[in-house]
């Protein structure tokens, strides 16, 4: 078992990752047993494209049982029922246990998902106890209502638990995902079954062993990993789920609006796809600045980020400034093995995803210019051979229509576009079926207050990309979803509000 200790013993990180124990079994009812049926899927490292493990694969029957097990704790009111203290204190230990073992978690999410582990060390690790953390803190301070109703009545609104959440969540951030969803459901008083990624089940099977470790009883948390149409479906239409939180792509989220519907008619929670605009004014005083954000604001996580500003709308004045800036960035990026400290951008999660990408890069050369990247990375060394890598990918005047300009790519990929008033740039950025956040450069506040106002989007980013923390609601409109992760408004998913009327006496 790896803990914090070992990262003094001068060991490099794969050295490192080659003495991991991965959990690779369902976590049902407190303990890890296999598939019913017995089966298993295997998990790669992107980065090199060999096999890490064999993992359970959960099915229907896999399912119910998380289901039955949630259920009857929820019932037993030994999580649902406790004081809020009780939980706070209990969801307190669980981010100093994932604190204790960030290490290992590190690591984890850093084979299974190819992300570079300069960030999920200072990134991905600490804001997922953070997220515990922040939610533990709020719970005990949530105060119910006594409604205006006049008289000598008494009318009380309380926030109930909804009792057994299903959540099912992407791979691009396997444990911060979990917590979004886990965090705040848990902190309720709700039971949860989690179903992660097939790409990357490995950090959450971890998670909920702290978690029990922790204090957390048995049956509350339950994860199953499996795949999406398989262990996915099933809990969407599962009729002793009371409420879904999905995080993924638009075509399956539309899926669960359909599962609802065709099982017991459960909440459906949708944070989904995007393709956020990035708008840059020609008055923006520090350009080199707005630059580097640009290509931060795609390339990180080589784009595979659901609010990644995959559009770049550039003011003609200072277009070909932008576009050379942007290039001269991508070109410069290291890409290579995620566990060297020094890399910059990693791989996709997996082969299958570069075949996609790598797709939408053939359609771009024929619509736009391609002016960076586009192909699979020379020098990448021996042990990264056989992983999915592509360059840091930049095409210049890509009309609106333009595939690139469209679909979500979910890859390095930039689509930079000129506009010559604020009314067009607002018409390009507004010209999307997703809607889930936008950012503007300028220097101008009238501009920025009026351009944000008019953007749609779930979150606008003034003169910085992809603002988010723990305190700010997160997440989408159209079709990039509905409901909000994060801050307390993240609690109203997963609570329903009780009205009790206590009548005066006759
Ligand atoms: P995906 O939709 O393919 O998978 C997401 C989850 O759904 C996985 O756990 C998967 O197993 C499950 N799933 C897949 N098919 C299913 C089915 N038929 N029935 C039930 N479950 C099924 O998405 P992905 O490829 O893992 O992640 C990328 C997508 O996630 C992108 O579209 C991205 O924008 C989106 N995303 C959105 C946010 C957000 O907050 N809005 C955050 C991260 C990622």
């Amino acid at each position: 078992m790896m803990n914090a200790g070992d990262i003094e013993n001068g060991m490099t990180w794969r050295q490192r990752a080659a003495r991991l124990q991965p959990r690779t079994q369902i976590f049902i009812d407190g303990a890890f047993r296999p598939a019913r049926d017995g089966r298993t899927f295997v998990t790669h490292d992107p980065a090199t494209g060999k096999v890490i493990a064999e993992v359970a694969r959960g099915g229907a029957e896999d399912i119910d049982a998380a289901v039955v097990s949630a259920r009857r704790a929820f019932a037993s009111g030994r999580w649902s029922d406790v004081t809020p203290r009780e939980r706070r204190e209990t969801l307190l230990a669980l981010a100093d246990l994932i604190d204790e073992h960030s290490v290992e978690l590190a690591l984890l999410e850093s084979i299974d998902g190819g992300k570079l582990i300069s960030q999920t060390t200072t990134e991905d690790v600490p804001g997922t106890a953070a997220i515990f953390r922040w939610y533990a803190e709020a719970l005990d301070k949530m105060y119910g209502e006594v409604a205006p109703t006049g008289g000598d009545d008494l009318a009380i609104v309380t926030r109930e638990p909804l009792g057994v959440v299903g959540a099912v969540i992407p791979w691009n951030y396997p444990l911060e995902m979990a917590a979004w969803k886990l965090a705040p459901a848990l902190a309720a008083g709700n039971s949860v079954v989690l179903k992660p990624a097939e790409e990357t089940p490995l950090s959450a099977l971890r998670l909920a062993e702290l978690a029990a470790q922790a204090g957390v009883p048995d049956g509350v948390l339950n994860v199953v990993p499996g795949l999406g149409v398989e262990a996915g479906q099933a809990l969407g239409l599962h009729h002793d789920v009371d409420c879904v939180t999905f995080t993924g792509s638009t075509a399956v989220g539309r899926m669960f609006l359909e599962y609802a519907g065709q099982s017991n008619m459960k909440q459906i929670w949708l944070e989904c796809g995007g393709k956020s605009a990035n708008l840059l004014f020609d008055d923006v005083a520090d350009l080199d600045r707005a630059i580097e954000y640009a290509a931060r604001g795609i390339f990180s996580l080589s784009g595979q980020v659901c609010s990644a500003n995959s559009r770049l709308l550039v003011q003609r004045s200072i277009y070909d400034r932008v576009v050379d800036g942007v290039v001269a960035k991508a070109r410069s990026l290291r890409v290579g093995d995620p566990l060297d400290e020094n890399t910059e951008m990693g791989p996709l999660v997996s082969n299958q995803q570069l075949q996609r990408v790598s797709r939408f890069v053939e359609a771009g050369e024929q619509q736009a210019t391609l002016v960076a990247g586009g192909r699979r990375p020379a020098d990448l060394g021996d042990e990264c051979s056989g992983g999915s890598f592509l360059e840091p990918t930049v095409f210049s005047d890509v009309a609106a229509h333009a595939t690139i300009a469209v679909e979500e790519i979910f890859g390095p990929v930039l689509a930079i576009m000129p506009f010559e008033t604020e009314e067009e740039a607002v018409r390009l950025a507004n010209a999307s079926e997703y809607g889930l956040a936008a950012s503007v450069w300028t220097d101008n506040i009238h501009r920025a207050r009026r351009v944000s106002r008019r953007l749609s989007a779930g979150t606008v980013s003034v003169n910085t990309v992809d603002a988010l923390d723990v305190t700010v609601p997160f997440g989408g409109v159209r079709q990039s979803g509905f409901g909000r992760d994060l801050s307390l408004h993240a609690l109203d998913k997963f609570t329903s509000l009780k009205t009790t009327w206590f009548a005066a006496e006759s």
